[in-house]
């Protein structure tokens, strides 16, 4: 249990209550807006965190502007108006904010506004979470044993609880809408490295993960049409979205995952052979990759079902000219089994862990190697 949604959630509306919280939390910062009388409560951990000044605490927007990069401050500053004068609803209020050390959090204003009996909201209660930052894991070509791209994984660094695992919190990201959010920015970063890695591999590939609440709301699709990524090309991202995701909604994700692709998008099927078995869908499938779970590496050896699947989609996805790449090889064995199988790239512990930007510049670009 990583502990910040509870305290949201049971968070009464009075500021007794809420000044109790705020001294209780730690690893999450709590804010409280009373919307009637402009007052601005952040939890204690935020005054040092964000270098926020305790003698103008009551003043919102002197609060917010020692954080929030300047575009922002604006965007909350014109919301704040729009909601004073009824036209802009909470709900849809999101922001992104820059702590000093250049870590990104967030701020969600969603659903939790308490008003009167005629309707005035009276407070806004929200939570800024700490979303930490990205690690990146090497994947490999089989056949020339280089390293072709990297995916992307998420980490939330807590100080209470230490590095939450995202199968842990991208579900309570999702429950809140804020991977739309964070969705956002996981494809901002991961573009903006990807640029920055193409000055050794011009072809270098970066994999996004990509949560099914981004498609459903089609927030993803409008945001690649609208907004300007740094000006990595499409083809150099992969969109990764789990297969058992895809399948059970195959009639509008294949839509928007088609635009995508038009748009030169790479497109991988996350997890596959995992719940649903869509080999009947696979040739309709707009997709360049499939990536196999890591849990038919385990017990896979020649002759296993494992190794027989392996190989069958192997030669399945090269009809189709669909590339293959198998996650999770941990060991040398497992390595050479799964190279008789043939397929295009391998991502794995073998290969190696996720890591930094920073570890993962010094172990494959400053100094390549041969593996
Ligand atoms: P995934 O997309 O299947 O990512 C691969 C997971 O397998 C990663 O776990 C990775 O660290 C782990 N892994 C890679 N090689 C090995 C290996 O050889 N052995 C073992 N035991 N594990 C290996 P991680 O980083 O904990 O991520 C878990 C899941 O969280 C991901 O699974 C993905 O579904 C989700 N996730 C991570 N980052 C994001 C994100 O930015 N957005 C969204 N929507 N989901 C994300
Ligand atoms: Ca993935
Ligand atoms: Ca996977």
């Amino acid at each position: 249990e990583v502990g910040m949604p509870n305290l949201i959630k049971e968070a009464k509306f009075s500021v007794g209550v809420f000044l109790d919280l705020l001294s209780e939390t730690t690893d999450d910062y709590l804010y409280m807006w009373d919307i009637q009388n402009g007052t601005f409560y952040v939890s204690e951990n935020a005054y040092d965190d964000f270098d926020i000044d305790r003698s103008i605490e009551d003043d919102v927007i002197t609060i917010w502007g020692s954080v929030m990069v300047a575009e922002d401050l604006k965007l909350w500053l014109e919301d704040l108006q729009l909601i004073q004068d009824g036209v802009k609803d909470y709900h849809d209020m999101e922001y992104r904010v820059y702590r000093k050390t250049g870590q990104i959090i967030w701020v969600s204003c969603r659903g939790k506004v308490k008003t009167d009996e005629q309707n005035r909201p009276l407070f806004m209660i929200g939570r800024i979470s700490n979303i930490g930052k990205q690690n990146y894991q090497p994947q490999i070509d089989t056949s020339t044993r280089k390293v072709i791209g990297a995916e992307a994984l998420l980490r939330w660094h807590s100080p209470k609880h230490g590095e939450v695992s995202p199968i842990e919190f991208i579900p309570f990201l999702e429950e809140n809408h804020l991977i739309i959010q964070v969705g956002k920015w996981v494809l901002e970063e991961g573009a903006k490295q990807c640029l920055e890695w193409q000055k050794y591999d011009p072809d270098f590939t970066m994999s996004i993960n990509v949560s099914y609440v981004q498609l459903k709301e089609n927030a993803l699709l409008e945001y690649l049409k609208n907004e300007h990524i740094p000006k990595v090309s499409a083809k150099n991202l992969i969109l990764e979205l789990t297969e058992s995701c895809w399948v059970p909604n195959l009639h509008f994700l294949n839509q928007e995952f088609k635009d995508m692709h038009e748009m030169g998008y790479g497109i991988a099927i996350d997890d596959f052979g995992t719940g649903y078995s869509s080999l009947s869908h696979l040739k309709e499938l707009p997709a360049n990759v499939i990536k196999i779970d890591r849990s038919f590496i385990k017990g896979l050896s020649k002759g296993s079902y494992e190794y027989i699947f392996l190989e069958y989609i192997v030669k399945l996805a090269h009809i189709i000219h669909l590339k293959v790449c198998v996650e999770g090889v941990e060991t040398k064995e497992e390595f050479d089994t799964v190279m008789q199988a043939s397929p295009d790239y391998i991502q794995g512990y073998l290969f190696g862990r996720p890591v930094c930007a920073r570890e993962f510049e010094s172990l494959y670009f400053a100094s390549p190697k041969e593996r």
